[in-house]
């Protein structure tokens, strides 16, 4: 995965790098830190990050006898910085079990893999899982999420197509708590052309998960494709406000230039960013390391 990661984050990098390409700290003027912070914006690492770079170049906090690397290090420092404050893995803590975790997000996302994929990562840590098809929307995703239930061996409460979610969110509550699983993770549907209805739909979720146990939702999760870039930003400013989102989970980073969105993500709405999708696979879901995807980048 390592391989995959670096694969991702590298064309991340060799963005970035193309578009610092000729800047130096040789000469700091200010055209050439507006040029640097450009670039930097334009690498999708974001407004904040980039001017916290430019700040600290024109205050000359860097190596100055690195003039090629005074940059590239700059930026690896402030990119760790964004990330460390929000690279913190999903807890499963929740007492009475079973953990609720919600995953929302919109169609083509990641959604019904990244359930998979964090599925299968509590089943191998001996967590008991269930999962609950709450996307009736579209008959495909009930489906898929079958599937995969049966090729991770966990159990699934679904329904019809077009049938109520609430419902099947209710019986799966009931069977979780009635079988001692660990963490129920629901699928919801993402339809964002409706923002009413969604709403609706996941206030009504909230209400019968509440009459069960007043702590669920314990987690609310985004799922976000990272190779949307700018955006990813936008549908984490829709759903912050309708769903109450409590933590990210950004996929499809093996093989994006446009990584640097999980920095701009980050740095915006400082939501924890549990973790990243790298591949198409169950085993391809991964924490990360702030240290380590800023040294990639930059
Ligand atoms: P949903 O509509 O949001 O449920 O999205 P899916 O889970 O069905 O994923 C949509 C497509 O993206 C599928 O072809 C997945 O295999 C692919 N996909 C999901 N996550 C990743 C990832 O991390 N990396 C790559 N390369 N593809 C992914």
């Amino acid at each position: 995965w390592h391989e995959r990661l670096l694969g991702g984050f590298r064309k991340t990098s060799d963005r970035l790098m193309g578009n610092l390409a000729g800047l130096s700290a040789a000469r700091l003027d200010e055209e050439t830190l507006d040029e640097i912070e450009e670039a930097l914006i334009a690498s999708d690492l974001g407004p904040e990050t980039a001017a916290r770079v430019r700040a600290r170049l024109a205050e000359g906090q860097y190596e100055r006898n690195m003039e090629e690397l005074g940059i590239r290090l700059v930026v690896a420092e402030e990119v760790e910085r964004s990330l460390a404050k929000v690279a913190k893995p999903l807890e499963i803590e929740a007492f009475p079990r079973p953990q609720v975790i919600l995953v929302i997000g919109v169609n083509g996302s990641g959604k019904t893999t990244t359930i998979a994929k964090l599925a299968k990562t509590l089943v191998e840590q001996d967590y008991g899982v269930m999962l609950a098809a709450g996307d009736t929307f579209r008959a495909a995703a009930i489906g898929q999420l079958r599937t995969w239930a049966e090729r991770i061996g966990v159990p699934i409460v679904s329904g019809a197509e077009g049938g109520d979610a609430a419902g099947i969110v209710y019986e799966a509550v009931k069977q979780a708590t009635a079988t001692g699983i660990d963490v129920l993770i629901v699928d919801t549907a993402g339809r964002l052309q409706n923002k009413r209805e969604l709403m609706d739909e996941l206030a009504k979720i909230r209400r019968v998960l509440g009459r069960l146990n007043p702590e669920a939702p314990h987690d609310v999760v985004l799922v976000l494709d990272a190779t949307t870039g700018q955006n990813a930003l936008n549908q984490i400013e829709v759903f912050k406000e309708t769903a109450g989102v409590t933590g990210l989970v950004m996929t499809k980073l093996d093989g994006t230039a446009r990584g640097g969105v999980l920095v701009a993500a980050a740095e915006r709405y400082g939501l924890p960013i549990h973790a990243i999708g790298v591949g198409e696979t169950a085993d391809d879901l991964r924490g990360f390391d702030a240290n380590e995807v800023a040294r990639i980048i930059a």
